[in-house]
């Protein structure tokens, strides 16, 4: 299983999915770059997202808040002093751990660990150009952000209690471990949904799951095996400052049970530190925060499968980077080549398309396959006699004859 880490890990560098960062200067831990296929996949999980949350519901609005607040913020959600984690660190070695994470030993030298100190994860920026310089932070989590607009938004839309608002967007976490490529990074993108309930248990306690359920459909329809899936609740002992309640759903990664999201029940806790009011009470808060990077990884390891020698990334075709690719039979001969332009062009109005003229017809599905590409059209001498191309499937190699005419909307059937 470990094994399925590297091949992702490698797929990613070679095809244009994931680079590490800064990598010409040798790197720097806990940051990674999007290459021309990873942001399109990125931008697909952030655009599915979005239309599940926010176009397809009448009780959720949108928002992109600025990444560096004031600083008091921070100190009135409690970040400033209780976004922690505990330090150990080892006696031989020096090497850095979260004691949550570790049995009792170091995992590198086997030597003996310090007592745990509380190390903040918040990353702290200087602001201005005369000292001293404005100390500020770049955000921990993307929610605050949601909270402090609070008034704003009741007073300038219409919602009205229960209501959500929707926001995408980076964070920044000083980890202490960063690793397993980018499921633990320095600087992520979060999607995460603030639904504002009214403050009574029994109400909260009803959408705290229908939320839950929600959310493990979206990962469900969007192609994640549902047996790779599960929902783990949170010790109280276990729980982030603010919450109430809290499950992850958990995926089945080659390197264990991980999060990809979580599900908490944060009461009045940010709204009444910031005294923020509805009406005449203090509603309480529903959360879904997802990060987006872990989503991206899931759903690439979760999609990889080998047959014989071919790998093929069986990517949800909302997800894939390019919908389609087209090809001419031939590449020295014109009058294909031109055709297969034609419907090249076209296609690419509506849907990311890829061209490929190299090599041979099987070389460029192998291609195609390993980037996840759903469909291939092939331009070929019947194409000029008959106006039909060849549409072939990426999960079953079935090849079908479709007239050229009918592509967009063939293809918009497929997506819908
Ligand atoms: P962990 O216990 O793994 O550190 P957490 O419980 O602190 O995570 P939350 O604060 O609930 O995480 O963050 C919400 C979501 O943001 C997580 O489910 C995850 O998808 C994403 N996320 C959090 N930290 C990171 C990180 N360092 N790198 C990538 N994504 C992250």
């Amino acid at each position: 299983m470990a094994d399925l880490m590297e091949k992702i890990v490698s797929l990613c560098k070679r095809r244009g999915f994931v680079y590490p960062g800064s990598e010409i200067y040798g790197g720097l831990q806990g940051f990674w770059d999007y290459g021309p296929l990873g942001v399109e996949l990125k931008n697909n999980v952030k655009r599915e997202w979005w239309k599940t949350m926010v176009y397809q519901r009448e009780d959720v609005v949108g928002l992109d808040a600025a990444i560096i607040m004031n600083p008091t913020v921070w100190e009135a959600s409690g970040h400033t002093t209780a976004f922690t984690d505990p330090l150990v660190e080892c006696k031989a070695c020096h090497h850095r751990f979260r004691e949550d994470q570790v049995k009792g030993q170091c995992p590198d030298c086997g030597g003996q660990l310090t007592a745990p100190k509380t190390f903040n994860l918040l990353t702290e920026v200087y602001l201005g150009s005369t000292e001293p310089k404005q100390k500020a932070y770049l955000r921990g989590e993307i929610t605050q952000g949601v909270f402090v607009n609070f008034r704003n938004v009741v007073d300038s839309s219409r919602v009205e209690i229960p209501f959500g608002i929707a926001q995408i967007g980076k964070a920044f976490r000083n980890e202490i471990t960063p690793g397993n490529f980018n499921f633990r990074s320095r600087e992520f993108e979060q999607m995460e949904l603030e639904f504002f309930v009214r403050p009574e248990e029994a109400e909260a306690r009803k959408w705290f799951d229908y939320w839950k359920s929600r959310r493990q459909e979206w990962y469900i329809n969007l192609g994640i095996r549902k047996d790779h899936l599960r929902f783990r609740e949170h010790a109280p002992d276990e729980r982030a400052h603010y919450a109430r309640a809290a499950e992850d759903i958990e995926y089945n990664s080659p390197f264990g049970w991980k999060e990809f999201e979580g599900i908490h029940h944060r009461g009045d806790w940010d709204l009444s530190r910031h005294h923020l009011t509805y009406q005449d009470y203090t509603p309480w808060v529903i959360e879904t925060s997802g990060g987006v990077d872990r989503a991206t990884l899931f759903f690439l390891l979760d999609s990889y499968c080998e047959e014989g020698d071919r790998v093929i990334l069986k990517l949800h075709p909302k997800l894939a980077p390019y919908k389609v690719a087209v090809f001419p039979l031939l590449k020295n001969k014109p009058e294909l080549v031109a055709k297969a332009r034609e419907i090249f062009e076209n296609l690419r109005l509506r849907l990311t398309a890829a061209w490929d003229d190299r090599g041979n017809i099987g070389k460029r599905y192998y291609a195609q396959d390993e980037i996840g590409t759903p469909w291939c059209v092939t331009v070929d001498f019947d194409t000029l006699e008959n106006d039909t191309v060849t549409v072939r499937d990426r999960d079953t190699a079935s090849q079908e004859r479709v007239s050229a005419s009918r592509l967009d909307s063939y293809f918009a059937d497929k997506l819908k």
